[in-house]
């Protein structure tokens, strides 16, 4: 019986592994067997130490497989997995790469797992999330359009190299990797200490929730409230970095597609109703 509480670590696991496999056999590349497994690994370790009540679990799964995809994937196999990569990537009709990630961590998966990719695998969230300002000290700002133009400007880029027959462009996505990187880093901490709120950056100028929000909306996997247990005491809402008003079930719940599932609104209810 004492095991059954394991038994989500193990699913997951199973999940990427199947992931993994089809992958590897589809595409007869033994990479995807060893990306998958190793990104499975690691949520599946990074649940199990929650499920022990390790105060770090989030942060170490967050740290696997950013610094995996930062460093590994993309400055050492030179994959561009931002943004451009995955337009990149869709205009040479290639499903691979940053074609597949986006398939699985950002357009379908959050089908799913909501935006679990924002909790415990972003790679700039995993640097943001060091700053000092965990929960946000103020209301959120009407700037959300911000993320519209960040999108469109990156779709706009990379359609231009296209356009314009541009040579060696292979070699302008790693550097558009780098420099993109950088500027998501700068943009992120400055807006983290204006705002004084690490996540102002996921808030209003991240692009990539331009697909997020409205496939969580569909999310399966959810944080519910018991209202039988809860006495509204508000803490779930003072901690929560993304100000979702988790204590209401809809799905129309303020800032609903926002939450990033990182359970700090569980963890610190007295009344241990979500
Ligand atoms: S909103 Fe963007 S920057 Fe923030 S965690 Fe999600 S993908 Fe990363
Ligand atoms: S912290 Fe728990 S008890 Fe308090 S409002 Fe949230 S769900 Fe209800
Ligand atoms: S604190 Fe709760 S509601 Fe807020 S983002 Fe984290 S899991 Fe979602």
């Amino acid at each position: 019986m004492k095991m059954k509480k394991y038994l989500p670590p193990i699913i997951l696991l199973a999940v990427f592994e199947t992931v993994a496999i089809v992958l590897w056999l589809m595409k007869n590349n033994i990479f995807y067997l060893f990306n998958f497994s190793y990104i499975g690994l690691s949520i599946a370790l990074g649940l199990f130490l929650y499920i022990r009540k390790y105060k770090y679990a989030r942060r170490i799964v967050q740290l696997l497989v950013g610094l995996y995809m930062l460093i590994y994937l993309g400055l050492i196999c030179g994959e561009n997995m931002q943004l451009e990569g995955f337009w990149y990537y869709l205009f040479t009709g290639v499903f691979e790469a940053a074609t597949i990630h986006y398939a699985v961590a950002k357009i379908f998966g959050p089908l799913i797992f909501g935006r679990g990719w924002c909790g415990y695998a972003c790679w700039t969230a995993m640097v943001l999330d060091f700053l000092p300002y965990k929960t946000p000290s103020g209301p959120r700002k009407k700037l959300g359009w911000m993320r519209y133009v960040m999108f469109a400007i990156s779709l706009a880029f990379v359609a231009a190299l296209f356009l314009a027959h541009v040579g060696n462009i292979e070699k302008i996505m790693f550097v558009a990797f780098i420099a993109g990187n950088v500027l998501y880093y700068a943009s992120g901490i400055v807006l983290a200490f204006v705002m004084k709120d690490n996540r102002a950056f996921c808030k209003y100028l991240c692009p990539i929730t331009v697909f997020l929000k409205p496939m969580s909306y569909f999310a399966l996997i959810r944080v519910k409230c018991d209202k039988s247990k809860c006495v509204n005491c508000g803490k779930c809402r003072k901690v929560c970095p993304m100000d979702v008003g988790v204590t209401d079930n809809s799905r129309k719940r303020k800032n609903g597609t926002e939450c990033i599932l990182c359970l700090e609104c569980k963890k610190n209810c007295p009344k241990d109703a979500l």
